[in-house]
C-alpha cells in the first residue's frame, strides 16, 4: 500500500468540486456546526447565544420524567431493539406507545416509525401508486415530496392553503385511480395553519383520502397536545413526529386499525428497518406522561410566542401568517438572510437562515423557533436585539 488516502485522486473529485463551487456561488452551501449542548442558551464560538434553532418546543428533551423513562427502558431492555418490528423487534413498550399515541390523537390505533421522515416515506407509497393522484400543498415538507416521488403517483400541487385552488384542481382532474390530499396542519417553515375543515370538506365531496402531517402541531395544539385534527375531519390518517414537541426521536401515524394492518404489511420504511430502540420509546412514553400531567404546556408556549411575534410585527418585520411557535422573518434574498443570521449570531441570537430549495425562491428567511426553554425575559431581550439587528441590516 502506498500513498495516503488524502492525496489520492478519485474519479468523482472533479464533479464534486464543481458542485461545491456552484453551491457556493449561489450562497447555498450548508455545513455542520458542533454545539456543546442544547437548551435556551448554547455556546457558539465561546459565546453564549439564545437558541432559536431548536425544535424542542416544550423543552421535553431535558425533562426529568422523559430522561427517567428512557433510562428505565434502557436498563430493562438494553441498547437496541435487535430486530425489525415484524421479526422480534416489537417489545411491550412499542405496543404501549402505540396505544397511548392513538389515545392522544383520538384514533383507533397508531403505528410507530423510526422517524417522521420514515413515516412519510412509508405511508404515502402504501396509499397510492402509479395510476393514482396526489394533491399536495405547495409548501409541504421535503419528506412528503420525497415520499410522493417514491410512490410514483401523479403529483398536483395546489397553492399554499388555497382551498379554491384545491377545489379547482380536484374538479379538473378526472383520472381514475385513488386520490389523496396531503397537507401539514402547522407548516414547518411558515408556522401558519392549514384550513383543515375546508380541506376535509373538499376531501369528502371529491371522495379523496386525506393525510395530515401534524409534525409541528402535536404536543402543542389541541387538548393535551392532540394537535389540530378533529374527529369530524374524518382524516384517513394523521402523521406525527416524536422528535419535536415530544423532545425525543421517531415518527408515527394515527389511523384506523384496518389502516394500521395495511401499513404493517406494505410500508417499506416500517418493514425493512430495525425497530426504534428501547430508550427512544421510553423517552416518548415519558413525554406523553408529561403532556397528561401538565396539559397547559402547549398553550403557555403559544401565548409566549404570540407576544414575541407581536413585538416583531409591530417593529415592521415580516413574520408572514405565522400563528404558532414557529415565526419566520421573511427577508427574500438568500444572501440577505445569511447576513442577517450572521449579525444575529454576533449579537448572541442563534437562528438558522432558511434558503431555497428548502423554501421557495425569493422567500429566504430567518426561522425563529420559540420554545419553553425561553423565559419571557429572554424573549423580550431577544426581540429587542432582533429589531436592532434588522435596522442595522436595512430590513426595516
Ligand atoms: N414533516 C414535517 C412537516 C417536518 O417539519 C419534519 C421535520 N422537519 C418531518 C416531517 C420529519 O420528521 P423527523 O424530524 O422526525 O424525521
Amino acid at each position: 500500500m502506498s500513498g495516503s488516502p488524502t492525496n489520492s485522486t478519485r474519479p468523482e473529485d472533479d464533479w464534486l468540486r464543481d458542485a461545491a463551487i456552484a453551491r457556493e456561488s449561489k450562497h447555498l452551501t450548508r455545513a455542520l456546526t458542533e454545539y456543546p449542548s442544547c437548551g435556551a442558551t448554547i455556546e457558539v464560538n465561546g459565546h453564549p447565544c439564545l437558541n432559536f434553532a431548536s425544535n424542542d418546543s416544550l423543552a421535553l428533551s431535558q425533562h426529568p420524567t422523559v430522561i427517567a423513562r428512557a433510562h428505565d427502558a434502557l436498563a430493562t431492555y438494553g441498547a437496541g431493539s435487535t430486530a425489525s418490528r415484524l421479526v422480534t423487534g416489537t417489545l411491550p413498550i412499542h405496543s404501549e406507545l402505540e396505544r397511548k399515541l392513538a389515545t392522544l390523537k383520538h384514533q383507533e390505533d397508531a403505528l410507530v416509525f423510526g422517524s417522521g421522515y420514515m413515516a412519510n416515506a412509508g405511508i404515502i407509497p402504501a396509499l397510492v401508486s402509479r395510476n393514482d393522484t396526489i394533491f399536495a400543498d405547495r409548501l409541504c415538507h421535503a419528506s412528503i415530496l420525497d415520499a410522493i416521488t417514491l410512490s410514483r403517483a401523479t403529483l398536483v400541487r395546489y397553492h399554499h392553503n388555497d382551498v379554491n385552488d384545491l377545489d379547482k384542481r380536484l374538479s379538473a382532474t378526472t383520472a381514475n385511480g385513488r386520490r389523496l390530499i396531503i397537507t401539514e396542519s402547522i407548516f414547518s417553515m411558515d408556522g401558519d395553519a392549514a384550513p383543515l375543515s375546508e380541506i376535509a370538506t373538499l376531501a369528502k365531496q371529491h371522495a379523496c383520502m386525506l393525510m395530515i402531517d401534524e409534525a409541528h402541531a402535536t404536543g402543542i395544539f389541541g387538548a393535551k397536545g392532540s394537535g389540530l385534527v378533529q374527529i369530524d375531519h374524518q382524516a384517513t390518517l394523521t402523521m406525527g413526529t416524536l422528535s419535536k414537541a415530544l423532545g425525543g426521536y421517531g415518527g408515527f401515524v394515527a389511523c384506523s386499525t384496518l389502516m394500521k394492518q395495511h401499513l404493517i404489511n406494505t410500508a417499506r420504511s416500517f418493514i425493512y428497518t430495525t425497530a426504534p430502540p428501547p430508550s427512544v420509546v421510553g423517552a416518548a412514553l415519558g413525554a406523553l406522561d408529561v403532556l397528561q400531567s401538565t396539559p397547559e404546556l402547549g398553550s403557555s408556549l403559544l401565548q409566549r410566542a404570540k407576544h414575541f411575534r407581536d413585538t416583531l410585527q409591530h417593529a415592521g418585520l415580516d413574520t408572514g401568517l405565522s400563528e404558532s411557535h414557529i415565526i419566520p422573518i421573511i427577508v427574500g434574498d438568500s444572501d440577505a438572510a445569511t447576513r442577517f443570521s450572521k449579525r444575529l449570531l454576533d449579537d448572541g441570537i442563534l437562528t438558522i437562515a432558511i434558503r431555497p430549495p428548502t423554501v421557495p425562491t425569493k422567500s429566504a428567511r430567518i426561522r425563529l423557533s420559540t420554545t419553553l426553554h425561553h423565559s419571557e425575559q429572554q424573549l423580550t431581550d431577544a426581540a429587542a436585539r432582533i429589531i436592532a439587528a434588522a435596522t442595522q441590516e436595512g430590513l426595516i
